[in-house]
């Protein structure tokens, strides 16, 4: 019987990096020209972890609990539901379901129009549905169906909301897929500006309340005088979202998915943006302060300060015991946006951990920045990974947790590595002061964990 770790190590051995990817890989150091390349279209042949421009859009609208959602494409397509994608919601569930109009060769030959229009006129009949998106598919693409033109009947026909989502798989990545789904909600907001503004109330954008998150932030920003007009997209409900251009301030939790809106809602309504973080104990004070600064007075900053006093005085224990146990363990991340990771080092380093491999499915050049700035010299940076390198690097730099989402699970198992799932299968919440006491607990739960000692391969 031998470890996993030391069978797998032959293997990563002989594993190199692609030419064309070299210059998405970077090891951290001081030296400026030691860059790396980032926002860029996928390697061809380099089966990137990046999800289709549909499924990108998908995600950000799924969460809205009130709309309905419909696949125009093949049933497989359709596969990619709230059951992989889970979010929580406090009133309707309908956005649990998945709706498609199942496109079949007939339908690649003939067009899929009429069925399309069918499928719009049985969810109106049957579940009298008030907005409704519709996800256009590789194959609407390649056949060229006029989703708009159908829409535009549609919401004449029924005097609803009908919304096309420009979302061909093939059109891009998953980036642009966010972006398609941003397009949707200034169509589902309409383009003309507010009557009037409520200088106490800010939308929240990117967080898609996955295991209770925004409820957290919600509270957080209840208790401090602000009022949450719409959740974008988390819990979010059709008619707040509608209402969102009202506000004062938005606040961009996943600004890989939501900076797009963002300004798009200041060019058209005149709303300001801020981008904040709410996972971990020095971002989440930072974001407080923040949006206190932006939209308070001297009441409400001392409010905050208050609200902060009193939270890291609850968790400040727990957080102490958690230090001890994890001191000195290593942490590789791989996640889909540049905020998500920049915050992840922090914790790590608040733990004491050592970040020895990062990543972004989606990161920015601004982003990159701030985390070579974060990490220790020696740390392997990289943009749009493959399974491949993520092996290899977390092997090479002896990783004892991988944090990522449902793809990046297998490969820490498979190496014998622990795994934290920061993504949609999670059922603890992980932002705000209780986030980060939860994140340290897993953390700690998952790479102390007895079965580390026992885990072999079968030989
Ligand atoms: S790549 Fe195309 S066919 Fe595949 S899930 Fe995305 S939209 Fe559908």
């Amino acid at each position: 019987m031998e470890s996993t770790k030391g069978k797998l190590k032959s293997q990563e051995e002989e594993s190199e990096i692609l030419k064309a990817r070299e210059a998405f890989v970077c090891i951290n150091s001081k030296d400026k020209k030691n860059s790396l390349k980032c926002d860029a279209e996928s390697v061809s042949g380099s089966v990137s972890q990046r999800a289709c421009v549909y499924c990108g859009a998908r995600v950000v609208l799924n969460p809205i609990t009130d709309a309905y959602h419909i696949v125009h494409g093949p049933i497989g397509c359709a596969s990619y539901t709230w059951d992989i994608r889970g979010s929580l919601s406090s009133g309707e569930e309908i956005y649990r379901n998945s709706f498609s109009t199942d496109l079949r060769e007939k339908d690649v030959i003939f067009g899929g129009e009429k069925k399309l229009s069918a499928a719009i006129d049985e969810i109106v009949e049957k579940h009298k549905a008030k907005v409704i998106f519709i996800y256009a598919t590789c194959i609407v693409g390649v056949i060229g169906d006029d989703i708009d033109a159908v829409c535009r009947t549609a919401e004449k026909k029924h005097n609803i909301r009908v919304i096309p989502v420009k979302s061909p798989g093939f059109a891009g990545h998953k980036s642009m897929g966010y972006k398609a789904a941003c397009n949707a909600l200034i169509e589902l907001m309409g383009k003309e500006k507010p009557k009037t503004k409520d200088t106490k109330a800010v939308n929240y954008l990117g967080d898609f309340n996955l295991a209770g998150e925004a409820w957290i932030i919600n509270n957080y920003l209840k208790e401090i005088g602000i009022k949450v007009a719409a959740k974008i997209t988390g819990d979010g409900r059709c008619a707040e979202i509608m209402n969102a251009k009202s506000s004062s301030l938005n606040i961009v939790q996943c600004a890989g998915s939501m900076t797009y809106l963002a300004k798009r809602m200041e060019e058209l309504y005149g709303i300001p943006y801020l981008k904040i973080s709410f996972f971990g104990v020095e971002d989440t004070k930072l974001s407080l302060f923040k949006i206190a600064d932006f939209i308070g007075d001297k009441a409400m900053a001392e409010r905050v300060r208050a609200f902060v006093f009193k939270e890291e005085k609850e968790i400040e224990k727990e957080l102490k015991y958690y230090r001890k146990r994890l001191e000195g363990k290593r942490a590789a991340i791989y996640v889909g946006g540049g905020f998500k990771a920049i915050s992840l080092i922090k914790q790590f380093n608040d733990l004491g951990m050592e970040t020895v491999m990062v990543g972004t499915q989606t990161g920015k050049k601004d982003d990159y920045e701030v985390i070579r700035s974060l990490c220790a010299e020696g740390t392997v940076i990289l943009d749009d990974a493959n399974p491949a390198e993520l092996e290899k690097f977390m092997l090479e730099k002896g990783a004892d947790i991988l944090v990522g989402g449902v793809k990046e699970r297998p490969l820490a198992y498979k190496l014998g590595v622990a795994f934290c799932d920061h993504n949609h299968e999670r059922k603890e919440a992980l932002c705000g002061f209780i986030g980060a006491v939860n994140f340290a607990k897993e953390i700690d739960l998952t790479i102390n964990s007895p079965v580390w000692d026992y885990l072999r391969l079968e030989v």
